[in-house]
């Protein structure tokens, strides 16, 4: 990077800084995940400087050759992954994604059903004070108290009541797999589209660890970046009856111009996805996320659901006495990055809830298995109970660097 450190020594510093950061830590925050390095590549190559609003064929700019070429080369790629009719790649991001689905599908004002934000839901789910939550009449489906998994009767129940037009299955903080066939009936019953969120699992799909929702969803989003790991960003799948709503609802409804490097980094991982090897590492995330959470429940831990069948963890950290704030910030000291998290029916507020979430694809990325996520939970152990000594933990962090330099980041050379 000797551009960068010649021409702009501030940012390289900074950059250099958040290399150490994640080559030495312990990375748990299920959304996040380290893109390789064809992937970065892509994403740093000149297709930044082009613009090409308009889809492949029809773009409204000249010199559109290439670019098209690699958006259809990316569309091709997603439709063969995931098994599905029509691809948008073109969505910055998964909420714009999302909301470009509602703009396409729905008028202002429409019933939309999906999981309660405090639940394991997105706020793009319907949150009131989000877009989704202002613009459409949202009803939010919940948990069950006593075993933190989804009803399918209530959900039933709750549709039947609302009669919405959308009905959303897909999470952000949900350890459990997803009934995608029982959503399907339920959506038929009250003739609703079924969209699948899939941001979070969609890496578990396509490597074949968890069921795909193709055969049974009018519409799919998903982000590019998380269990996925390709750039940031975001894509859409429809059935073809949908394509042009969904098409039209992006460009020009939504967004101007793609952003084409990031289409081409989506090929990338796209293709990176569809080798053998990745079939192995979506089943080594569940694997350890399995070995993490087993270790958690041994230690004595209260996990949302009993347990886990993906790549996330929910811990109640109510029986510890400690709050998820305080222990979020106990383990940055500790080198171990986590986020605090409301549990279902959470006492507390959002911004000092009581749970802490966290999930394996970065650290399964780095090649880390079973016997890293015992050590893990250890040190999850360790630094909670001495959560106000600074010296114990910076001794865990000493240890953690020592791990961390056997499983190198993918671009960081250590
Ligand atoms: C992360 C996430 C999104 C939003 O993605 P952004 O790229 O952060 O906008 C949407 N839906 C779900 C379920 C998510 O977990």
């Amino acid at each position: 990077m000797s551009a960068l450190s010649n021409g702009d020594p501030k940012v390289y510093d900074i950059l250099k800084k958040e290399e150490n950061r994640q080559a030495y830590g312990i990375e748990l925050i299920p959304s996040e995940n380290y893109a390789s390095e064809a992937v970065m590549e892509a994403t740093g190559s000149i297709f930044t400087n082009k613009y090409s609003e308009g889809y492949p064929g029809k773009r409204y700019y000249g010199g559109q050759e290439y670019v098209d070429m690699v958006e259809r080369l990316a569309i091709e790629r997603a439709k063969e992954l995931f098994g599905v009719e029509h691809v948008n790649v073109q969505p910055y991001s998964g909420s714009p994604a999302n909301t470009a689905v509602y703009f396409g599908l729905l008028e202002y004002g429409d019933t939309i059903m999906g999981l309660k934000l405090d639940h394991g839901g997105h706020i793009t789910h319907g949150l009131p004070i989000s877009f989704s939550g202002k613009s459409f009449n949202c009803v939010g489906y919940e948990v069950e108290k006593e075993t933190g998994l989804i009803n399918m009767d209530a959900v039933r129940e709750l549709a039947i009541q609302h009669k919405p037009k959308l009905i959303i299955a897909g999470y952000t903080a949900y350890p459990r797999k997803i009934e995608w066939a029982k959503f399907r009936e339920i959506a038929d019953e009250v003739g609703a589209i079924l969209m699948a969120d899939i941001a979070h699992i969609a890496g578990l799909i396509a490597g074949g660890a968890h069921e795909s929702p193709a055969p049974y969803c009018d519409v799919i989003t998903t982000t590019t970046h998380k269990t996925l790991r390709g750039p940031r960003g975001a894509m859409i799948m429809c059935k073809e009856k949908y394509a042009k709503q969904i098409d039209r609802a992006v460009f020009p409804g939504l967004q101007g111009g793609p952003h084409d490097n990031t289409t081409a980094a989506k090929a990338v991982a796209f293709g990176e996805a569809l080798r053998p090897e990745f079939k192995e590492y979506a089943a080594q995330i569940v694997k350890n996320a399995k070995a993490l959470a087993e270790r958690l429940i041994e230690n004595g831990f209260n996990l949302v659901s009993g347990g886990t069948d993906n790549h996330l963890i929910l811990a109640d950290l109510t029986n510890k006495g400690i709050p998820g704030k305080v222990a979020q910030e106990a383990l940055d000291e500790a080198g171990i990055t986590l986020n605090k998290n409301t549990v279902p029916f959470d006492p507390r507020s959002p911004f000092d809830p009581s749970g802490i979430r966290m999930g394996t694809p970065a650290v399964t990325t780095r090649g880390m298995k079973e016997p890293e996520m015992v050590k893990i939970a250890d040190w999850i152990t360790s630094a909670l109970e001495n959560h106000e000594n600074l010296d114990q933990l910076h001794k865990i962090h000493d240890e953690i660097k020592k791990l961390c330099k056997n499983f190198p980041v993918p671009g960081i050379k250590i």
